[in-house]
């Protein structure tokens, strides 16, 4: 029988840093976490099996660094090496360091990642899985000449979206053929200097959608899809609030998705946890494929809450070598899950970061109440990162009980010392839109504008 790993290095912080380390505990595996010196008096570095500080705040010189992060793992003698997500979660030439060097990876292949984070080849790999993507450019377009031919398929508005953009950067509408040609030039320029790679394709702007995602896990002979989740509530295209299953999709639409999403992975024979994003059409009830993320996602305990498995533990036996427990029919879901991103952020100032010293944290609780975050009494948030301190997710048997549960415990989180997103979600959550099910990805932004001051906790 194959054994767990029996160390892993963790790169990564915060709230992410701590769900692992919970996970490989319980898994009897060592951790051993990676951190800043900006991350020196944090709850993971406390909690870590074993702590290793591998450079100053400043992420380009720590945790987004691969030279530091390799040299950590061989040092220590790790097994293998959890990405979390953002930094160097999806980052191909880290991972093909970490094989060159006989080091695992807690996630795919470096040639997965690849593929998949090239978000032009993405869609080819889609396409040729037989999912249906977007209707678009087939491949990067340089020249306003082209723009224009594929402008007159997709109509405007039109969407200008970098290859290697990501956390909703990286993505402008164009709304008229007066501005395309600026738009191009322009967006191609900032996605070289963001992602340091021009290439831009184009899709067709659709202005009534949901955007709905499949959780994957699959071991490179088998794929499993544990079922959507809703992430619909955004502001700048950035999600807020996420849910599962979603209000609008019934079992039909659920299995197409979901043997989209099996199809996509077995064409690559993907392993390791993974989401298909799609984008669903509200008008033509259709659905459209946008993009693969190669890691775990921030809004992954949805998923886990409605049908009871660990991704982390998962993704952990998998990178171990350990074939996939359960099958397909094994898995259901059960109730409802929301997840609630608690920002330190002033809401009032177009949700500008506030970090600082916490002077009193309290958590809600109860039943069907999880909060993953690594913040506690006296903690000082430091400004150097992104402003997320924790997650509230609530699970319910129905999707009213679990909005009302969640509520209830935004109501319980007590942040004293920094301006903090909880009462913006409450809001979120108790408006006619939230509540009906039915909205899209415009229902933030249209609340935003109707409303001249936004509560928050100070
Ligand atoms: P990122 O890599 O930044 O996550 P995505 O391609 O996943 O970028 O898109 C992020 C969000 O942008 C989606 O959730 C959706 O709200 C919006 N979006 C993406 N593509 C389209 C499209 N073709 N039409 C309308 N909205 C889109
Ligand atoms: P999703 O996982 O749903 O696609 P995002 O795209 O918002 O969510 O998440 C990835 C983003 O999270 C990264 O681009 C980065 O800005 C941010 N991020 C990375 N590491 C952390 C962390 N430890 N805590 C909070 N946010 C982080
Ligand atoms: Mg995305």
């Amino acid at each position: 029988m194959t054994e767990l790993l029996k160390s892993v290095l963790i790169a990564n912080r915060g709230e992410i840093a701590l769900r692992v380390i919970r996970a490989c505990k319980e898994l009897g595996i060592k951790s051993i976490l990676a951190y800043s010196e900006g991350d020196r008096d944090s709850l993971p570095v406390k909690l870590a099996d074993q702590a290793v500080c591998i450079g100053p705040a400043n992420a380009a010189k720590s945790y987004n660094s691969p030279e530091l992060l390799v040299s950590a793992a061989m040092a220590f003698k790790a097994d293998a090496v959890h990405p979390g997500y953002g930094f160097l979660s999806e980052k191909a030439n880290f991972v093909k360091m970490l094989e060159e060097e006989n080091i695992g990876f807690v996630g795919p292949t470096s040639e997965h990642i690849a593929q998949m984070g090239d978000k032009i080849q993405a869609k080819r790999i889609a396409r040729a899985a037989g999912v249906p993507t977007v209707p678009g450019s087939d491949g990067v377009v340089s020249e306003p000449d082209e723009a224009f031919q594929i402008a007159k398929e997709t109509g405007f508005p039109l969407l200008i979206k970098a290859a290697a953009g990501g956390g909703g950067r990286g993505m402008r509408v164009v709304e008229s053929e007066d501005t395309l040609e600026r738009d191009l030039t322009e967006i191609m320029s900032e996605a070289k200097t963001a992602f340091n790679d021009p290439s831009v394709y184009i899709e067709r702007y659709l202005t009534d959608i949901r955007h709905i995602e499949v959780q994957v896990i699959a071991d490179g002979m088998n794929a499993i899809a544990l079922g959507e989740r809703d992430c619909t509530s955004q502001r700048r295209n950035q999600k807020l609030i996420e849910e599962a299953p979603s209000p609008v999709i019934d079992d039909e639409l659920r299995s197409g998705l979901q043997e989209a999403a099996i199809n996509l992975c077995k064409e690559v024979k993907y392993r390791n946890a993974g989401t298909i994003e799609f984008v669903f059409d509200n008008v033509e009830n259709k659905y459209y494929f946008i993009e693969m993320n190669t890691r775990i996602q921030v809004e992954h305990p949805v998923t886990e809450m409605v049908t009871g498995v660990d991704l982390i533990k998962e993704q952990l036996r998998i990178a171990s070598g350990i074939p996939l427990s359960f099958s397909q029919d094994e898995i259901s879901i059960r109730g409802h899950a929301i997840e609630c991103r608690i920002n330190a952020e002033d809401p009032n100032e177009d949700f500008a970061p506030r970090p600082g010293k916490i002077e009193k944290y309290r958590a809600p609780g109860g039943f069907g109440v999880r909060m993953d975050t690594h913040i506690e009494t006296g903690y000082t948030i430091p400004p150097f990162y992104d402003s997320m301190v924790g997650k509230l997710i609530c699970w319910a048997e129905t999707r009213d009980e679990a909005i009302a549960r969640t509520l209830r415990a935004l109501d319980e989180l007590t942040v004293d010392g920094v301006i903090t997103t909880g009462p913006f979600q409450a809001m979120l959550l108790d408006s006619e839109e939230f509540r009906s099910g039915h909205f899209n990805t415009g229902y933030v932004a249209k609340l935003l504008e109707s409303k001249s001051e936004l509560p928050t906790d100070q």
